[in-house]
């Protein structure tokens, strides 16, 4: 349930500010007790995006990237709630960035990630925001409680504008997850969605697990998912979606890409793992 407060317009995004009665919620993913989300919507509108398919604001999911709620009284209501529970694991940004660039004047996150460390909650981060560096006082601090994750689809600067046209630049984003992982902050990259014809070829992967060796990142992949709303993304790429609904194909496919992945971390002793057990090769 939310209030409705207020909004403005800024370079064309809408921002509404909201009221929530709840912050924290249980959350659905295997190795998180809670998930947080400190916005509805993302600013980033990443093209492959399925987020929206979990949104139940209409106004949000049907202007993906320009609608982004804003629930202000997050870090009050989390402050509350973490009184009485025990401390556990909370995924920060599970549906949506938590550091999309209007976290730089709201500083949400930061506030609700200072309240999570001091109360001794774990948590893991994941962003495709260079801003998160800003918090890096805060994850040193209690860096025996963090990690930080970076989804990196492409070190490819226009494929990456492109499927992920807000997002920071990749190199940015590498950048900023040297930085992290020089700190001692436990660091991951998420290379995904990994969309066949785009960025599954075995240069393009291994460039981003080069990074992940470097840094010292364990690596996490994961496929393009069919998600209603997706459709004009399809027949941006020119997939043949009907073809790779029947399965098969797209099933040869992982399993090919898989095994790629997995020769070349071999080869770079780097940790990698599928995200999602359902499509392990086995
Ligand atoms: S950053 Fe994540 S949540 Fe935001 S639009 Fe991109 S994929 Fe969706």
């Amino acid at each position: 349930m939310i209030t409705t407060q207020h909004s403005v317009v800024l370079n064309g995004v809408k921002y509404v500010w909201i009221k929530v009665k709840s912050a924290l919620v249980k959350s659905g993913l295997k190795d998180y007790t809670y998930a947080l989300n400190p916005y509805v919507g993302c600013y980033h509108g990443c093209n492959y995006c399925y987020a929206r398919a979990y949104v139940r604001y209409p106004d949000v999911r049907d202007n993906w990237g320009y609608v982004v709620y804003i629930k202000e009284n997050l870090p009050q209501i989390l402050r509350s709630e973490v009184r009485k529970l025990k401390p556990a694991v909370v995924g920060l940004g599970t549906t949506t960035d938590p550091y999309q660039p209007i976290e730089a004047v709201t500083k949400i996150t930061r506030e609700s990630l200072n309240t999570l460390l001091k109360n001794r909650f774990k948590v893991v981060i994941q962003t495709k925001s260079s801003l998160v560096i800003r918090d890096l006082d805060i994850l040193k601090e209690r860096k025996d409680l963090v990690e930080l994750g970076f989804t990196i689809t492409t070190l490819d600067q226009n494929l990456s504008r492109a499927l992920e046209p807000r997002a920071s630049p990749p190199k940015a984003r590498v950048e900023a997850l040297r930085k992290a992982a020089s700190a001692g902050i436990r660091t991951w990259i998420f290379l995904g969605p990994i969309i066949p014809g785009v960025n599954d070829s075995p240069e393009s992967i291994k460039e981003v697990l080069e990074v992940a060796r470097e840094s010292s990142s364990t690596v996490y992949y994961d496929w393009l998912r069919f998600k209603p709303g997706l459709e004009s993304f399809f027949s941006y790429l020119n997939i043949d979606l009907s073809r790779y609904l029947s399965g098969d194909e797209y099933k040869i496919w992982r399993r090919k890409t898989s095994q790629t992945i997995l020769k070349i971390c071999e080869e770079l002793n780097v940790k990698c793992a599928s995200e999602f057990n359902e499509y392990s090769i086995t």
